[in-house]
């Protein structure tokens, strides 16, 4: 067989890229500062609104870990976390030396349940342990219910570390999500819908928070002409040519999610006449996705396991949604508190090749599977 494969998502260059990463070389910023990384996070900046202020990070996991740090999360300290979601989210906790308390997710958008997440915190309060901080994810861009989720949140004085990491571009009532949490994280890996080969970005409130981010990302150096530290410093800087990279993504961004929630309508029709099949899409109009990933439902999870082994014959990618964290044998010892929605979908759910580079030809292999299969 010599197929091409379809990815699930990879890397898709709009073609200016290179021009800034040449600038870097001709200019000499080969190094984690530089005009790329300031220039990429204006673009952010801009493109986020709602007065955000953006700090360029080696990989989103590192925005989650200095979000974290300044919430003020320590050894001791438990965290509430979506159980449905990739380990990056939750991992952060435990280099803090902190507990992850898992939240299971509700059926529509299939990320934090506002009901098992009022449960959690008021049973955590119970035995004296008022949860430091909620990371709410977007899960496949989905935006989270964000009013029930805020209202939650402002109810009990916790504030959210929103994961944006999937949902750069998606948006809640016309908002973009990146705004709503008291911080949130971005990732730029190369599979999310844009990337820097590798980099994140960690979104906040007011500009003092930027700049002591910047502070912890580059060994927290205090002010002073030798080296001086006061505090734990990481090196979490995004560098400068990985940032060249992101400026030039950025001019494509919106074509890219186009592309995407295009995508999701060809996998709505290639569906449609398929009772047995849900794909996932937005609950109502008040949220829109930039569906990084198209995800559909099976009816258990025999026929789900042998629709991805049909498509692995023909060389297309696919993959089980994400596996709950609290069903990982790395976290078995947290708390976690639902009613196995996020179990559900884990054995029911699929992710299609999603991404914005995938051709008319890869779509007529796609549907030829599901025509097949079906
Ligand atoms: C990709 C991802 C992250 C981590 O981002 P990296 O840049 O890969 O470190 C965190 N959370 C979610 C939900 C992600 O999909």
């Amino acid at each position: 067989m010599n197929l091409e494969k379809i990815w699930l998502s990879s890397p898709h260059m709009g073609g200016t890229e290179q021009k800034f990463i040449e600038q870097a070389f001709e200019e000499n910023w080969i190094a984690p500062l530089g005009p790329n990384v300031i220039g990429f996070e204006e673009d952010l900046q801009n493109y986020l609104g709602e007065k955000s202020y953006v700090a360029a990070l080696s990989s989103g996991t590192a925005a989650l870990h200095l979000g974290l740090i300044h919430l003020g999360v320590t050894t001791g300290d438990e965290v509430i976390c979506q159980t449905f979601t990739f380990s990056a989210s939750a991992n952060p906790i435990v280099y803090l030396g902190a507990k992850p308390i898992f939240v299971d997710s509700e059926a529509e958008t299939w990320n934090i349940c506002p009901d098992a997440l009022e449960q959690a915190i008021i049973s955590r309060i119970e035995n004296g342990k008022k949860p430091k901080a909620i990371i709410a994810v977007h899960l496949y861009g989905m935006p989270f219910k964000v009013e029930a989720i805020v209202a939650i949140s402002q109810k009990y004085g916790i504030p959210i570390l929103e994961d944006s990491a999937e949902a750069l571009g998606s948006t809640y009532k016309g908002q973009k999500c990146g705004t709503f949490g008291t911080l949130a994280a971005l990732s730029f890996n190369g599979n999310k819908i844009i990337t820097t080969s590798g980099g994140g970005a960690l979104v906040t409130k007011e500009q003092k928070d930027k700049e002591k981010t910047i502070f912890l990302a580059t060994q927290a150096r205090d002010n002073a002409p030798h080296y001086q530290h006061s505090h734990i410093g990481y090196n979490y800087r995004l560098s400068n040519i990985c940032a060249g990279i992101g400026r030039g993504q950025m001019e494509i961004l919106e074509s890219h999610i186009a592309k995407r929630q295009e995508i999701n309508q060809f996998y709505q029709t290639i569906f449609k006449a398929i009772d047995s099949v849900f794909v996932f899409k937005e609950p109502n109009s008040d949220s829109i996705s930039n569906h990084w990933l198209s995800a559909i439902l099976l009816p258990n999870y025999a026929t789900r396991e042998a629709l991805r082994l049909a498509f692995e014959k023909e060389n297309i990618e696919t993959r089980p949604l994400w596996k709950p964290m609290h069903l990982q044998p790395v976290f078995k010892e947290c708390l976690y508190f639902g009613n196995s929605i996020a179990e559900d979908l884990f054995e029911k759910g699929l992710c299609l090749p999603s991404g914005s580079n995938l051709t008319t030809s890869d779509k007529d292999r796609i549907t030829e599977v599901v025509r097949r299969f079906f």
